[in-house]
């Protein structure tokens, strides 16, 4: 009597999530493009000329594209889709506007380091032109490896000593209590 179940379909679960998001992204960036190139046009224009537009929240900046944006933020975090690294980072946590340099973010790089002499202390700070909101990435630092593999490395160096030597099994010691801190 019980109902054979349907075999599942392979693919990409959660798939119409995705698509909505994706399409909301989009959306979003292009409405941010078009607002941001009328207003272009209308800075060419001379101020008699200048005709009354529908006034939104801030001339630069389409608020549909903001609600796109933040029903996004909504739509990934209700079905905990992980968004791409790349999407998120052109997202501006505060307003939501999309983030594009040179129309809607300022691109610049920092070093705070003494005298700016470190290179790897070279920071790329991404300012929201809206509400002035900064995301801080580094540059210049190498990239940690992940845990797993740095545990790996870890364990290789410790298999590769031998037992007489007394310092390297110190040092080991030493790599694993800093990975259990991180
Ligand atoms: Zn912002």
């Amino acid at each position: 009597m019980s109902k054979v179940k349907p075999p599942k379909s392979k693919g990409i679960p959660s798939k119409h999530l995705h698509a909505r998001t994706t399409f909301l992204y989009q959306a979003a960036t292009y409405l941010t493009l078009q607002t941001a190139s009328n207003e272009t046009a209308n800075d060419l224009k001379t101020d008699d000329q200048a005709v009354p537009t529908h006034s939104p929240v801030s001339p630069t900046h389409s608020p549909l594209a903001i609600r796109l944006c933040s029903d996004l933020q909504q739509v990934s975090r209700k079905a905990q889709l992980r968004m791409s690294v790349d999407l998120k980072r052109t997202l501006c946590k505060r307003c939501n506007t999309v983030l594009v340099p040179g129309r809607t973010a300022t691109h610049t790089v920092e070093n705070m380091s003494k005298g700016g002499k470190k290179p790897w202390a070279d920071v790329l700070v991404l300012k929201c032109t809206t509400c002035g909101g900064k995301k801080r990435f580094p540059v210049g630092a190498k990239k940690q490896s992940k845990k797993v593999q740095r545990k790996a490395a870890s364990r290789e160096t410790t298999s590769i000593t031998s037992p007489n030597d007394t310092e390297q099994p110190d040092s080991a010691a030493q790599t694993s209590t800093e990975l259990d801190s991180i």
